[in-house]
C-alpha cells in the first residue's frame, strides 16, 4: 500500500486535471453509476467534534478509476486556533481486482482540491461567460483552493475577499500575490466584497447566514461551500429563494443543507426549488442558467464519489511519480 502525505498528494493532483475528473464523476454520480449511501456522521455527546465517513464504489469504464474507496475525516472545530486544519483524515482506496487497500493518502489535499474543482466545473456550467469579478468569503483552505480553481475557468478581472480575522484576509491577499500572481483587494464587510461581484464562493465556517438576497448583484454565480453540515448556514433563506439552485446531489441536499432547509420550513420555497444536480446539466437533462440575470446558486455539500475518484487518480500518478512510500501490512 502506497501512502501520500499533503505534498505528495498535492503533487499528484494538480486543479487543471482535478477539474476534468470532477466534471466526470458528478456526470456519474448522476447517472447512477456510482454507488454511494448518504456519508455518515458520528457526534458524541461529550465531544464538540465529530466523525464523517464517505465510502463508494465507482464503476469507471475506459480506464477511468474503479473501485471501492472510502474518506474518514475528524472535523475539530477548535484545530485552526492551534494552528492545525478544521477536518483531519485519510482516503483509502483498494485494489479493483483483488481488494486489497492500494493507497492511503491525506484527506485535506484531496477535499481542498476536489471541492473547489467541482464549484469550478458548476462555475464553468452555470456561471455567465464573461464573469470575472470574484467575491470569495473566508480566507482559510477552501478560500485558497477557490481562487486558483476559479482562476482556472474564468478570466478573473477583479478579486475580493472578505474574512472574519481582517489579518487573515491580509494574509490571503499576500498568498494570492505570492502563489497564484494574483491581486486581490481586502473588503471590510460582506455586503462591500458582494457588491456587484459576478461570481461568489462563500467558504466559511459559520453557522450563521452571512449572504442577503440583496447583497446579491443580478446574475451572479454563487459557489456555496462552507455549510456543509445542517447545524450550518451561510446564506439567508431570501438569498436562497432568489436563486437558481443547483445541488451536488439531491439526497445530500434533502438531508444535509441547512442552507436549503430553511427557506423550505419557511415557506419561501417548495420542494422544487432544488433545480438539477450538476451532474444532470453536464448530462443535458436539466438546464442551467437560463437569462444572463439568472441569479444562480451551486450548493455544494461534498460527496464520497469525489473523494474516491480523486484517490484513485492520485493513487495512480502517485505510482508514476513514485511518490510516498510503500508498506506492506501483510
Ligand atoms: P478553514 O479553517 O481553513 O477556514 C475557515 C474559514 O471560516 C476562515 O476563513 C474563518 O475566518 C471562517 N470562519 C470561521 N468561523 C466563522 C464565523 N463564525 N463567521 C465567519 N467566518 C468564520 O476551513 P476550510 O477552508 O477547510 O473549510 C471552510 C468551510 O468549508 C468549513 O465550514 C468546512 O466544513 C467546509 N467544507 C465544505 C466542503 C464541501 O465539500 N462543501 C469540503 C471542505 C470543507 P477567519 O480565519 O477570518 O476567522
Amino acid at each position: 500500500m502506497r501512502i501520500l502525505d499533503h505534498d505528495a498528494v498535492r503533487r499528484a493532483y494538480p486543479m487543471d486535471r482535478a477539474i476534468g475528473l470532477m466534471a466526470g464523476a458528478m456526470r456519474d454520480y448522476s447517472a447512477g453509476t456510482i454507488t454511494q449511501p448518504l456519508r455518515t456522521i458520528l457526534r458524541p455527546a461529550s465531544d464538540s467534534a465529530l466523525l464523517g465517513t464517505m465510502p463508494c464504489h465507482v464503476a469507471g469504464e475506459d480506464g477511468a478509476p474503479r473501485g471501492f474507496g472510502i474518506k474518514a475525516m475528524v472535523l475539530k472545530p477548535d484545530n485552526p486556533a492551534r494552528g492545525l486544519e478544521l477536518h483531519l483524515g485519510v482516503v483509502l482506496v483498494f485494489d479493483p481486482d483483488t481488494g486489497s487497500p492500494l493507497a492511503l493518502m491525506n484527506a485535506s489535499a484531496v477535499t481542498a482540491v476536489r471541492t473547489a474543482a467541482v464549484s469550478a466545473v458548476a462555475t464553468r456550467e452555470l456561471a455567465r461567460e464573461d464573469a470575472g469579478d470574484l467575491a470569495i468569503l473566508g480566507s482559510g483552505v477552501q478560500a485558497r483552493s477557490h481562487l486558483e480553481a476559479m482562476s482556472l475557468v474564468r478570466r478573473l478581472h477583479r478579486v475580493r475577499v472578505w474574512s472574519r480575522t481582517p489579518d487573515n484576509a491580509a494574509a490571503f491577499r499576500d498568498w494570492a500575490a505570492g502563489s497564484l500572481g494574483v491581486q486581490v483587494e481586502v473588503a471590510g464587510s460582506v455586503g462591500e466584497a458582494l457588491k456587484d461581484a459576478d461570481l461568489v464562493c462563500t467558504t466559511t465556517a459559520t453557522r450563521d447566514p452571512l449572504v442577503e438576497a440583496e447583497m446579491l448583484a443580478p446574475g451572479v454565480h454563487v459557489n456555496a461551500v462552507g455549510a456543509s453540515f445542517i447545524d450550518c448556514r451561510e446564506l439567508s433563506s431570501r438569498a436562497v429563494a432568489s436563486a437558481r439552485v443547483f445541488v451536488d446531489s439531491r439526497e445530500s441536499a434533502g438531508k444535509e443543507s441547512l442552507d436549503l432547509r430553511a427557506p423550505r420550513d419557511e415557506g419561501l420555497v417548495g420542494e422544487d426549488h432544488i433545480l438539477a444536480e450538476l451532474g444532470e446539466v453536464l448530462l443535458g437533462t436539466a438546464e442551467g442558467r437560463t437569462a444572463s440575470d439568472d441569479v444562480t446558486l451551486y450548493k455544494s455539500l461534498g460527496l464520497a464519489a469525489q473523494d474516491v475518484v480523486s484517490g484513485f487518480a492520485v493513487a495512480r500518478r502517485a505510482a508514476e511519480l513514485n511518490l510516498g512510500t510503500e508498506v506492506s501490512i501483510g
